[in-house]
């Protein structure tokens, strides 16, 4: 059996009184494409950045290919063994093994916060260049690859202003595939988008799973839902309420509250 890419272990995540993320399970496995689903303020944008550290989780686990997120487990001080089965207990990575573990994820957020005052090449370019310490020359030539790979090749030396939204999200997947991730992390990335140019988006996404990339995709197109995603989840009040295929959870939902949702939503 291979090792998950993602395994989420019953996550919870409370921001002062309000309990987001109420024990969440969920499993990805290497080049599956998993679309959460779910109507607003159910806690998946909270899972995805729970899953890209830019949230601690309240508790529970979670592994990037056996590899557990934020935590490790070190021998506990002697006087906590008694009355335990094992001697160990989980104690914070340091900032910097967190932005190591955090730089083999890629995430797409709804606004593409591209630099204004940089050309779609320089904005790929900067994450390797600061964080990787890779040279000018390097990172230039990989850019360029990845702007190609988003049908960017051509409009390289443009600024986000003088691209559509679908140009600009497209560099911004680009600037996350500059970092070489192992998964990528879409949060309602057509969202913002003029309907004209969610397809170009969806278009590049859709590439990116046949090249084999798992992906954890936030999305209310059902479309691409239905065509590209390996594994369909729906979320509600901070639980994975039903997951499966396409089919099984659009088309065939066993519970009321994704029967509703899809009733609402097809
Ligand atoms: P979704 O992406 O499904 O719409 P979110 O994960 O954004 O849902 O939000 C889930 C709930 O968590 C909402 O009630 C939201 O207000 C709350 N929430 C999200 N982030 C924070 C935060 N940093 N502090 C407090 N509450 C938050
Ligand atoms: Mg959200």
């Amino acid at each position: 059996m291979t090792t998950p890419m993602v395994e989420i272990q019953s996550v919870h995540k409370i921001f002062g009184e309000l309990h987001v993320l109420k024990g969440v399970d969920l499993t990805v496995q290497p080049g599956e494409v998993c679309v959460l689903l779910g109507p607003s303020g159910s806690g998946k944008s909270t899972l995805l950045r729970c899953i890209n550290e830019l949230e601690f989780i309240s508790s529970g686990r979670i592994y990037i290919e056996g590899e557990m997120l934020g935590m490790y487990e070190a021998p506990a001080p002697k006087w906590r063994f008694w009355g335990q089965h094992e001697g160990t207990e989980l104690r914070r990575l340091k900032d910097k093994q967190v932005a190591a573990q955090r730089s083999r994820i890629g995430m797409v957020f709804q606004r593409f916060n591209l630099f204004p005052h940089m050309t779609a090449l320089e904005n790929v370019m900067i994450a390797p260049r600061k964080v990787k310490g890779i040279s000018y020359e390097e990172a230039r030539q990989n850019a360029q690859i990845q702007l190609e790979r988003v049908g960017m090749g051509d409009r390289m030396n443009h600024y986000p202003a003088q691209l559509s939204g679908g140009q600009q999200q497209r560099v911004a997947i680009a600037r996350a595939l500059a970092m070489d991730p192992e998964i990528m992390l879409f949060d309602e990335p057509t969202s913002a988008l003029d309907p004209e140019l969610v397809g170009e988006v969806l278009q590049v996404m859709q590439n990116l799973a046949n090249d084999g990339m798992t992906m954890i995709v936030v999305t209310h197109e059902i479309g691409f839902a239905r065509e590209v995603a390996d594994q369909v989840v729906f979320m509600d009040d901070g639980m994975i309420i039903e997951s499966g295929t396409a089919q099984e959870v659009i088309d065939n939902p066993q519970h009321p509250r994704t029967q509703d949702f899809f009733g609402k939503v097809l």
